[in-house]
């Protein structure tokens, strides 16, 4: 890991490495694997960009069952705060319609993504909706909808790295970075 990496105006310095993510990947992949291991419809894996594209990528890799992927596009962030409000950026790139589905989002902070998230599978006609986050702040967490999946929880700090990014930059980085402390 970089000692720490600039981007824009802020400096980011390292939080969890890659090996770290890695590790809590494989164990929430078990979880899933065990779940879905008697399906006979493939499921649909719901991939939520642009944030979620290497944790969707690193997951599916582990994942021994026969399934879909589909994408779709929102954002709700400007710049390292929430706006409450999301947009639907681009839309569904396959149909979810009498499909289990597994939402697959890279981090959960408020809940409002996953919230509009869930209402939006629904009403495309999703048989069963999932969520799966590879992280979760539970400090700041204040829907009701429980979360099925999450690989780590962490602190009500901002984060870049593995696909997550601060306007646009810090996606391409394995480890996961957080903003330094002024
Ligand atoms: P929520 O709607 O749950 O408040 O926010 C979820 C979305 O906000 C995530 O999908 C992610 O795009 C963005 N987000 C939340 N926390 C962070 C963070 O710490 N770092 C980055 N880069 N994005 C975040
Ligand atoms: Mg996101």
């Amino acid at each position: 890991m970089k000692p720490e990496i600039k981007l824009h105006d802020k400096t980011f310095v390292p939080f969890i490495p890659y090996e770290k993510v890695c590790e809590a990947i494989d164990t929430l992949a078990e979880k899933i694997n065990a779940d879905y291991k008697d399906t006979t419809e493939p499921p649909v894996i719901l991939c939520i960009l642009n944030g979620s594209i290497m944790f969707t990528g690193e997951l599916m890799k582990r994942l021994d069952f026969d399934c879909e992927l589909v994408s779709m596009k929102v954002s709700s962030y400007d710049g390292i705060e929430s706006t409450g409000k999301i947009r639907q950026v681009m839309g569904l790139t396959g149909s979810l319609r009498g499909k289990k589905v597994i939402i697959t989002e890279d981090i959960v902070d408020t809940g409002n993504t996953i919230d509009a998230l869930v209402s939006i599978a629904r009403s495309e006609g999703a048989a069963d909706v999932r969520i799966c986050s590879m992280l979760l702040k539970p400090d700041v967490y204040k829907k009701t909808i429980p979360i099925d999946y999450v690989a780590m929880s962490i602190p009500n700090r901002f984060i870049v790295g593995f696909g997550l990014d601060y306007n646009e930059l810090g996606r391409n980085y394995k480890d996961i970075y957080v903003l330094k402390s002024e």
